[in-house]
């Protein structure tokens, strides 16, 4: 069934009552276009590696050009709507006609639902009702605390304990996800655990914990690393244990980004499922696969077990999907095979890939690999095991496939 999505425009940071104090949208450069799977074979830069990736927009858009491309995309879909959405790089709590906004959504008769908010920009705790006479259903919420001081202090709330009122509510009647980027020393510990008992006795759904990344090296692209100065960091074996340690302490489902889903398993879950990597395809070929450092060692463990002979690399990033040519740049070429994969959203242009890749004179071919190899905890917390497992024979087998095609 069709889904609609209404995009509201807006910027972060600008568009949400003010910069959160750790949000990766801060001093963020005008960075050069990346290069990306979605730019023509010969420009590098297209509208989703320029100014998507960036989430550069003018502002939120006007109430009347929302609903005018609403009904306009309505009226591309054929039979009943499952779902309506509602996405921007604002934060939709803030949007000036919130209410007209929510009534224009509801009038589609589907449920609805609000991709992302900090709820910074709910100022009067009846909203909560209001959105659930609307047809709300399920609501991404980042609570980053339920100390409305430290909400006041790290996300600029100026009415923190409304917007803790509105959660409140609407855990106890609707599908609730909260999230919380951890910044240890300040809303870890006891404060992460206040957190999670609250959201858990509320009725909250789950609450994905978003490991607080500070350094190019672990995911900051956009030329503004430090978001924090002096701000501690975890690794991400200590953030796999926290999430864990959550997960076993409380009843709501845990997950963690960019690694762990303890309900599942994953990322990679199907390497405790031995029967279905025997079912994924044999490699017959070989070639080398870029990665991140995150991925590498399951990655290197799957496809040895799926016959070998394909060394797994990984650059100085930890996220796969956040590769940039910088990161290119850095690898030893004479660790590099004939053929090399390098991830499917790596913000590279497949140009300027083949170009660093073969510096050293070598004619290399290089291949865009699967989008996606598993499903980190934002998209495994809405997954059954099953699905994630799916997902993974899926685009694993993809990989073999594509290694076994274009490798030697
Ligand atoms: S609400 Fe989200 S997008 Fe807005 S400043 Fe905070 S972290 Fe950034």
């Amino acid at each position: 069934m069709p889904q609609l999505t209404i995009d509201i425009g807006g910027r972060p940071g600008i568009d949400c009552r003010g910069f959160c104090e750790y949000c990766y949208f801060k001093h963020a450069k005008g960075v050069r276009a990346f290069g990306c799977r979605h730019c023509p074979p010969f420009k590098v830069g297209c509208d989703y590696c320029t100014r998507s990736v960036q989430e550069a927009s003018t502002g939120f858009r006007d109430l009347r050009s929302v609903a005018d491309e609403t009904l306009a995309n309505l009226q591309l879909l054929s039979g009943e709507i499952s779902r309506v959405t509602i996405s921007g790089g604002g934060d939709p709590s803030c949007y000036p006609q919130f209410r007209d906004l929510i009534e224009l959504a509801g009038s589609m008769e589907a449920p609805l639902h609000i991709g992302y908010t900090s709820g910074k920009g709910f100022d009067d705790p009846a909203i909560a009702r209001f959105l659930i006479d609307q047809g709300l259903t399920e609501l991404s919420f980042t609570v980053f605390s339920v100390n409305p001081q430290l909400r006041k202090r790290y996300m600029h709330d100026p009415s923190p304990k409304v917007s803790l009122q509105v959660l409140e509510h609407l855990c106890g009647e609707i599908d609730v996800y909260a999230a919380a980027v951890v910044l240890p020393g300040v809303n870890d510990g006891e404060e992460l655990r206040a957190t999670a008992e609250w959201l858990e006795d509320r009725g909250a759904k789950g609450l994905i914990l978003m490991r607080f990344a500070n350094q190019t090296d672990q995911g900051l692209i956009l030329g503004n690393a430090p978001i924090l100065k002096k701000q501690r960091v975890q690794s991400v074996a200590e953030f796999r244990d926290l999430v864990t340690a959550i997960s076993e302490r409380y009843r709501l489902r845990v997950s963690g980004t960019p690694l762990w889903d303890p309900a599942i398993g994953s990322p990679f879950a199907i390497l405790q499922e031995p029967e279905l990597i025997e079912r994924l395809p044999r490699l017959q070929k070989r070639a080398t696969v870029i990665t991140g450092t995150v991925a590498a060692p399951f990655l290197r463990r799957i496809l040895d077990l799926a016959g070998g002979g394909c060394p797994v690399i990984a650059v100085g990033k930890e996220i796969a999907c956040l590769i940039t040519i910088e990161d290119l740049k850095a690898l030893d070429l004479s660790n590099l095979g004939e053929t090399v994969i390098i991830p499917g959203r790596a913000f590279v242009h497949d140009r300027d890939a083949e170009e660093v890749l073969r510096a050293d004179g070598s004619e290399r071919l290089v291949v865009r690999g699967p989008d996606t190899l598993t499903a980190d905890g934002e998209t495994s917390m809405g997954m059954q095991r099953q699905g994630v497992l799916s997902l993974e024979m899926e685009h694993l087998a993809e990989l073999i496939r594509l290694i076994n095609r274009y490798g030697r």
